[in-house]
């Protein structure tokens, strides 16, 4: 039972990453090369978990079949998801430019060089969730709001599943994950954030919604380390599948909004710095 709690305490702290994130954002907001950067390195430590800890310890624990398959179907399901089930990513500012002036001083303030100001290409637009909506700001509001909550859930729950899965592997494996995790976390809170600020949100809003959405990580915990107790044969399969959700998100969301606003130098240096930041947690942990 202490394994529940145990992970229970570990996904929230890594999920309290975004809560952070989201304070640094409505404190300091970041201008579009730190923001390139901060994105790079959220993805930069999931490319590197992935492959290198949850694939590979997956390889090492039930050979090369299962890392395949797990990794096929975590990418696939993903896909699928993206999909089916309509969302906002990382960084999209739907909405932009219906709301009313923002006026009063709780507002944020950070309507002016936001990062991806002009570089939003309306992805996604096409899904014709906003668009032409002249609804009032505050049903525009919790639209996105809903949105992005959708769309992060989705984005968290299987960084859950990684740190519940990992630490069913190896309680020390899943302190390393989660420590990971926490670090990557904080600029997908800022990236949940800063949009909700751009359109009109206050900052107490934003800053409450990005904390809340990476509370979502500890229910994707909580189902794997329920599932793979009572099914311990499927914990290599989980981590390779986890790894496979998590490339998908980072290739097919991260990255894109990273690289969105120009300097991607700087999405590059960031990648590698997270990298780097795996490497050596890695090495401390001793997994
Ligand atoms: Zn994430």
């Amino acid at each position: 039972m202490s394994q529940v709690w145990n992970v229970l305490l570990l996904s929230v702290i890594a999920g309290l990453g975004t809560g952070l994130g989201g304070l640094i954002a409505i404190v300091r907001k970041p201008g579009r090369r730190s923001f390139g950067l901060l994105m790079g390195i959220a993805a930069g430590v999931m490319i590197s978990l992935a492959f290198m800890e949850l694939v590979s310890e997956a390889w090492k624990m039930a050979g090369y079949l299962t890392a395949t398959l797990g990794f096929a179907a975590g990418a696939l399901f993903m896909l699928a998801i993206d999909m089916l089930i309509p969302h906002m990513r990382f960084g999209e500012k739907e909405g932009i430019g219906q709301q009313p002036e923002a006026s009063s001083p709780e507002d944020c303030d950070c309507n002016a060089e936001t990062p991806g100001r002009h570089g939003h290409r309306g992805r996604r637009q096409r899904r014709g969730w906003f668009g032409k909506t002249s609804a009032p700001l505050d049903r525009m509001l919790l639209k996105t709001g809903v949105l992005i909550a959708i769309g992060i859930t989705i984005h968290n729950m299987p960084e859950g599943i990684a740190v519940g899965a990992s630490y069913a592997h190896q309680p020390q494996f899943g302190y390393f994950i989660a420590m990971a995790i926490a670090l990557h976390n904080i600029p997908e809170g800022i990236a949940t954030a800063l949009p909700l600020c751009k359109a009109g949100a206050r900052k107490r809003d934003a800053f409450r919604i990005a904390l809340l959405s990476g509370l979502t990580e500890p229910v994707g915990a909580m189902l794997a380390i329920f599932f793979l107790s009572a099914f311990r044969d499927l914990v290599p399969a989980a981590l390779a599948f986890a790894g496979g959700v998590m490339i998908f998100i980072t290739l097919d969301e991260l990255v894109p909004a990273a690289r969105e606003h120009g300097h991607q130098h700087w999405t590059a240096i960031g990648i590698i710095l997270g990298a780097i930041f795996v490497f050596v947690l890695s090495g401390i942990f001793g997994v």
